[in-house]
């Protein structure tokens, strides 16, 4: 399993799953999920799985993470204390991050707070 589909699992939505194809038949051109069954044609970038070291995966991270009841805690441990002492500093905390360096904060967070 992926580092992606790892804190994927972990993070997700009710609604939300992860796409795994199946061995498309030979000569087939279309893959199906085996989960929800959608199809697509082999190589098309539809119904893809989020990649959270691009801009849109770390948008899907920040959400999730967000949604969470420990956002505040998690902030506090990357060493950021509440209350922030300025907006300057509230804004420094998000240019700091890229999404490489957010999805491994996240994971290393986890691997040190354990979670259920
Ligand atoms: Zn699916």
């Amino acid at each position: 399993m992926s580092k992606d589909q790892e804190l994927f699992e972990m993070l997700k939505g009710d609604s939300e799953h992860w796409h795994e194809w199946d061995d498309r038949p030979e000569m087939s051109p279309f893959e199906t999920c085996i989960h929800c069954g959608v199809s697509r044609r082999y190589g098309e970038k539809k119904y893809t799985n989020p990649n959270l070291t691009t801009w849109e995966g770390f948008g899907w991270l920040r959400k999730a993470m967000r949604g969470r009841g420990d956002w505040f805690d998690f902030l506090v441990w990357l060493g950021f204390c509440q209350p922030f002492d300025s907006q300057e500093a509230t804004l420094k905390l998000f240019d700091y991050f890229t999404p490489t360096h957010f999805r491994a904060a996240v994971d290393d967070y986890f691997q040190e707070v354990q979670i259920n």
